[in-house]
C-alpha cells in the first residue's frame, strides 16, 4: 500500500467499512442464525428501469465539465461531481450511459449518470469507442479474477476480494469469495441497474454456488438513493456458516448477517504480521470482531494467552466459535465496551506484550476528523499504558478519512505524552486483494502500524 503521504480530502461514495453504530444494529438486532429459507424473497432489481442504451452501451447525453475542472479526469479520477459540471446536452434518465466533455466538447471519459447523487457521473472507461455494455463488464470483471489468480489467492478453499470498486476501475462494486459463495456490495446506481451483466459475468469466471447481495455501507448506498435489501441473486446461500482457509486456520464466516461481507479480509496480512511478533506473550485484542487477529496471534504466533473484547454480542459469539474450531484454548472472549474495557484494565493494573486495536471507522466524514483523532489518541494512550517495556502495539484505522500522516502524527503525540519511546516496525495498509487505484487515492483506508513501545 502507498505510505505516509496527505491527500485531498474524501469525497463520498468510497471508504468500505462502515460505522460502529451499523455494526451493532446490524449483527445485534438480527435473529441469531438466519438461513436461506429466511431470507427475504428474491425481488428484480430496483430502478433504474432498462433502456434500449443500457444494452448497447453507448451514451444518451454529453456531459461538459467546467473549465479548468477537466484535468482530474484527464487523469483517470472516475468521480464527476456535480460541482464539476457546467452543463449537459442532452436529458439523461439516473443510470444511463453518458459521455464525458470539456467545456469545449473534446471527449475525456465514459461513464454512467445519476441526477439523485452528489457525485453525478461515474467514470469507467477513458476511450471514446468503448461501449458500456455486458462484454465491457465481462472484461473488466476478468482482468480483476486475472490479479487475484497472480496474487495467488484462486485458492477455492480460502477466501478473497475479487473486485475493489475504484482499485479494479468498477466504481461502487466489491465482490468477495468465501469458497464457493460470493458475497456482492453495492454502493453506486451505476452498478446496481447492471446486476444482471455482472452477475452472468461472475458466474462465467468463477462459477459459484450461489451469489449473495450484502446491505454494504448503507450510508453509502444512501447517498446513491439506493435501497439494496440483502437477498440471493443468484444460486443458493450456504446452510449455516461458510468455512474458510488462511493458511493453517479456519474460519467459520457467516454470508447472510456478519459484518461487512462477513469476514475483514483486509486485515489477513496484519494478522500474519503481528502473529510474528506474539510468541509467548499475552495479547489483548480489542474490537475482536471473529476473532481474526486473536486466533492468528494465539495458535500461529504462539501466544501465551489471548484476551480478545468487542462489543456485539454476535461477534464475540463468532470469535468464541472460532477460537474453539481452531483448538485456541487459550484465547478467553468477552462481550463489552472497548473504551470502558481498556480502563478497567488500566485501573487494575493490568499488562500485556501484545495490544491489538482495530476499532470501528470513527470517522464519517471530513468535519469528524478532529474528533475521530481525539478517540485514536485515547485508545491509543491507554493501550501504551498497558503495554510492559518491549511490548508490541498493532493499531489501525480504517477511517479512510483519517490520514495516514494524521494518524501517526496522532501516534507520535501518545509517545509525548506517555513518555515512552514508540519505534514503528511497519506501516502496513490492506491486503493487495485490495488495489487502491492510484487516480483515486480516496480508495485508501486502512493503517495499520505494528510499534514496539520501550
Ligand atoms: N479486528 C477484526 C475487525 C474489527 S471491526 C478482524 O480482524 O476481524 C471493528 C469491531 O469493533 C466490530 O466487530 C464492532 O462490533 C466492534 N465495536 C464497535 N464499537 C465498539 C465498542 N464501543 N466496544 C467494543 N467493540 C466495538
Amino acid at each position: 500500500m502507498p505510505e505516509g503521504r496527505r491527500r485531498p480530502g474524501r469525497k463520498p461514495g468510497s471508504g468500505p467499512r462502515h460505522d460502529a453504530k451499523d455494526q451493532r444494529r446490524r449483527s445485534d438486532s438480527a435473529p441469531e442464525g438466519r438461513r436461506r429459507d429466511d431470507l427475504p424473497p428474491v425481488e428484480p432489481p430496483p430502478p433504474p428501469a432498462a433502456r434500449p442504451s443500457d444494452e448497447l452501451g453507448l451514451p444518451t447525453a454529453t456531459v461538459l465539465v467546467k473549465a479548468k475542472r477537466a484535468r482530474p479526469f484527464f487523469g483517470r479520477h472516475p468521480w464527476v461531481l456535480d460541482t464539476a459540471i457546467e452543463r449537459v446536452e442532452g436529458t439523461p434518465a439516473d443510470g444511463d450511459v453518458v459521455d464525458l466533455a470539456t467545456h469545449e466538447g473534446r471527449f475525456i471519459a465514459r461513464g454512467i449518470w445519476n441526477a439523485s447523487s452528489r457525485l453525478r457521473v461515474r467514470l469507467y472507461a477513458f476511450e471514446s469507442d468503448v461501449p458500456l455494455d455486458a462484454p465491457f463488464w465481462r472484461s473488466r470483471i476478468d482482468a480483476a479474477i486475472a490479479l487475484r489468480r497472480t496474487l495467488g489467492l484462486d485458492d477455492r478453499s480460502g477466501a478473497a476480494r475479487l473486485i475493489n470498486s475504484e482499485g479494479d476501475d468498477l466504481s461502487g462494486l466489491i465482490v468477495d469469495r468465501y469458497g464457493d459463495h460470493l458475497a456482492i456490495q453495492v454502493t453506486s446506481l451505476a452498478m446496481a441497474g447492471r446486476l444482471d451483466a455482472i452477475c452472468d459475468a461472475l458466474e462465467a469466471a468463477v462459477k459459484p454456488a450461489g451469489i449473495l447481495l450484502r446491505g454494504a455501507d448503507r450510508g453509502l448506498s444512501k447517498l446513491e438513493g439506493l435501497h439494496l435489501p440483502d437477498r440471493v441473486i443468484r444460486g443458493t446461500a450456504p446452510e449455516g456458516p461458510v468455512f474458510i482457509r488462511e493458511g493453517s486456520l479456519s474460519w467459520g464466516v457467516d454470508l447472510t448477517e456478519g459484518q461487512k461481507t462477513g469476514f475483514y479480509l483486509d486485515q489477513r496480512d496484519n494478522r500474519r504480521a503481528a502473529a510474528l511478533l506474539a510468541r509467548d506473550r499475552r495479547v489483548l485484542d480489542l474490537f475482536c470482531y471473529s476473532g481474526g487477529f486473536a486466533v492468528t496471534c494465539a495458535i500461529t504466533g504462539s501466544a501465551r494467552n489471548v484476551l480478545a473484547v468487542d462489543g456485539s454480542a454476535k461477534a464475540t459469539a463468532l470469535a468464541r466459535a472460532n477460537a474453539d474450531f481452531n483448538g485456541a484454548a487459550n484465547v478467553t472472549v468477552e462481550t463489552a465496551d472497548a473504551f470502558a474495557r481498556i480502563d478497567s484494565l488500566a485501573a487494575a493494573g493490568e499488562k500485556f506484550g501484545m495490544v491489538i486495536l482495530d476499532p470501528p471507522k470513527f470517522a464519517r466524514s471530513r468535519g469528524a476528523i478532529e474528533e475521530a483523532l481525539r478517540a485514536y489518541h485515547r485508545i491509543n494512550r491507554v493501550a501504551v499504558d498497558l503495554l510492559e517495556p518491549g511490548g508490541i502495539l498493532v493499531s489501525c484505522s480504517c477511517s479512510g478519512s483519517v490520514s495516514r500522516d494524521d494518524f501517526l502524527e496522532m501516534l507520535s503525540a501518545v509517545a509525548q505524552r506517555s513518555g515512552r519511546q514508540i519505534a514503528m516496525l511497519e506501516c502496513r495498509g490492506a491486503a493487495p486483494d485490495h488495489p487502491v487505484s492510484a487516480s483515486c487515492l480516496e480508495g485508501e483506508y486502512l493503517k495499520c502500524i505494528i510499534a514496539r513501545v520501550a
